[in-house]
């Protein structure tokens, strides 16, 4: 009885130390391996956006048509072979237009794409490649989130928020929120006003450190009541040579008013943000 009561206090003992080693040693793991990088990649005029997190590789559009191979070598480029997740944020071919060269040339474990579609050969393309892959969309859509295995990083869908007009491709863009730690990041694809009145309405859009400006810093995108709640730190116009006067003067003095630092990928190339959780730093990268 003496001896067995020992023991089972020996037990007690080495069982306690054990959890208090996995404990420790569990939070160290999150907090030294966890950091997250977002690059803007310089496609011109059209959107590609790469996540990396510890475990993760996400890339949000990719650019127009013909630029899958720079996307691509991009990705090679910072070690990248598989993607685990895609995200089209809409049909449009200055976001779609890479997509299907990516996809059939990279590994990819999942597509996302908001539940509208298009005629054009740009997105037909697209959706060849994932059947080409044996592979189908899931459809991306407010409050779904891409799973992450860092337990302070959350990618969360805020958009599209409800069905828009067929003709009305912008506003169905898929819209994403990602949260590391005390940071975060959205990404308004080519986002409209309709669509920032749903996301206001819903409470959706909060402060944010890092802001993709929706369609490249169109007039109709990025309205003053959107900013006032967004207060975005940085913004990022992804944009090239294009016959819209993108970014418009408008956009630019509305992110004046909140003194958001802007970064514009024609002027500065290739914009990379990296994150720990409690600061966030731009630099450019070639
Ligand atoms: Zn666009």
């Amino acid at each position: 009885d003496f001896i067995g009561g020992v023991r089972m206090k020996k037990i007690r003992v080495i069982s306690l130390v054990l959890l208090f080693a996995l404990f420790f040693t569990g939070i160290k793991e999150v907090t030294a391996a966890s950091y997250v990088q977002v690059h803007f990649i310089n496609v011109g005029q059209g959107d590609a956006i790469l996540v990396q997190t510890p475990n993760e590789n996400i890339l949000i559009d990719g650019g127009g048509k013909g630029k899958g191979p720079q996307v691509v070598s991009y990705l090679k480029k910072n070690k990248v072979t598989t993607l685990s997740a895609v995200v089209s944020t809409h049909p449009d071919a200055d976001h779609v237009g890479g997509l299907a060269y990516v996809i059939k040339n990279m590994k990819v474990n999942k597509v996302y794409a908001p539940n509208i579609s298009h005629t054009t050969l740009a997105y037909k393309d697209f959706l060849l490649a994932v059947k080409s892959k044996k592979m189908k969309f899931t459809v991306a859509k407010q409050g779904l989130e891409i799973p992450t295995k860092a337990k302070d990083i959350t990618l969360r869908f805020l958009g599209p928020v409800r069905a828009y007009a067929k003709s009305d491709l912008n506003n169905w863009s898929a819209v994403l929120h990602l949260k590391h730690n005390k940071k975060s990041f959205l990404f308004m694809g080519d986002a409209e006003n309709a669509a920032e009145k749903d996301l206001l309405a819903k409470k959706l859009i909060s402060k944010v450190d890092v802001l993709k400006v929706g369609h490249h810093g169109s007039k109709f995108s990025t309205s003053a009541k959107f900013l006032e709640k967004a207060v975005p730190a940085y913004s990022v116009l992804s944009v090239g040579k294009n016959g819209y006067g993108h970014p418009t003067s408008d956009v630019s003095n509305r992110l004046k008013k909140v003194k958001s630092t802007v970064y514009r990928t024609d002027k500065s190339g290739n914009v990379l943000f990296s994150s720990n959780g409690l600061k966030v730093t731009p630099r450019m990268v070639r």
